[in-house]
């Protein structure tokens, strides 16, 4: 299929939809291990981004869409998430640079380049507790699948099957990174809820690829 940036459009849009109804649970789950205010950074962060690629016009091409998205994130936030989904985003704008529709190859691409940014940015590892801990089970789940010659709405959808897992697996876990990491085994029994908008966020994504192909 061919991704155009009105494909883009609908999905930041798609994706501040779904962050704002799971607004109140994610500021819960930072109350547990952190300071409450994930739920408002992620929704804050989302409705900016989701605005300001709103507004562009659409022959703009995806790769200024996704640096006009990081930039608009990263104002919006004070939070640690902003620099880290400007990351992401400023990396998927690096993927989708010189086209100007994007193909499922593509598209595959920039969602993994969002993984790996996330990870430089905030130098976190697998099993210390954070949003790696779903975006990275996603990304190679969602490389190992194209590889083997899946189409994108199914690779996607094993993304959010990795993130998932990645994400109950924080419970389990004292945190080596972020706010969390100073309550050592305190954190133990709580979700991350870096790792539980991760996967809000990467389920959006795979209900936009899903709707798109049908
Ligand atoms: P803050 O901790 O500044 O209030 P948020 O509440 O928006 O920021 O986000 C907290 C989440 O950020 C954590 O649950 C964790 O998933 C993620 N996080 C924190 N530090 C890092 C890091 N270095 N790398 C990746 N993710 C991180
Ligand atoms: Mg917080």
């Amino acid at each position: 299929m061919t991704i155009t940036t009105k494909d883009l459009q609908q999905l930041f849009a798609g994706i501040a939809e779904d962050i704002a109804a799971e607004r109140d649970h994610l500021c819960e789950l930072d109350g547990a291990i952190g300071d409450g205010d994930h739920g408002l950074a992620m929704d804050g962060g989302c409705q900016a981004a989701a605005k300001a690629v709103g507004a562009l016009d659409v022959e703009t091409a995806p790769t200024l869409l996704f640096n006009v998205a990081a930039k608009a994130f990263l104002n919006a936030v004070g939070a640690s998430s902003g620099p880290l989904y400007a990351t992401a985003f400023m990396r998927a704008a690096a993927a989708a640079k010189d086209r100007q529709t994007l193909t499922d190859d593509d598209f595959v691409r920039v969602f993994a380049a969002m993984a790996t940014g996330i990870q430089e940015r905030g130098k976190a590892e697998a099993c210390e507790k954070t949003m790696v801990d779903a975006w990275k089970p996603a990304a190679d789940a969602a490389l190992d699948a194209w590889g083997t010659g899946k189409p994108l709405p199914e690779c996607l959808d094993m993304a959010v099957h990795a993130a998932r897992v990645g994400c109950d697996a924080t419970k389990d876990m004292t945190a080596a990174k972020g706010r969390a990491s100073r309550l050592g085994d305190r954190a133990i029994g709580h979700i991350d809820p870096g790792a539980a908008s991760a996967v809000i966020i990467i389920a959006a994504i795979a209900k936009f690829a899903r709707r798109h192909d049908g």
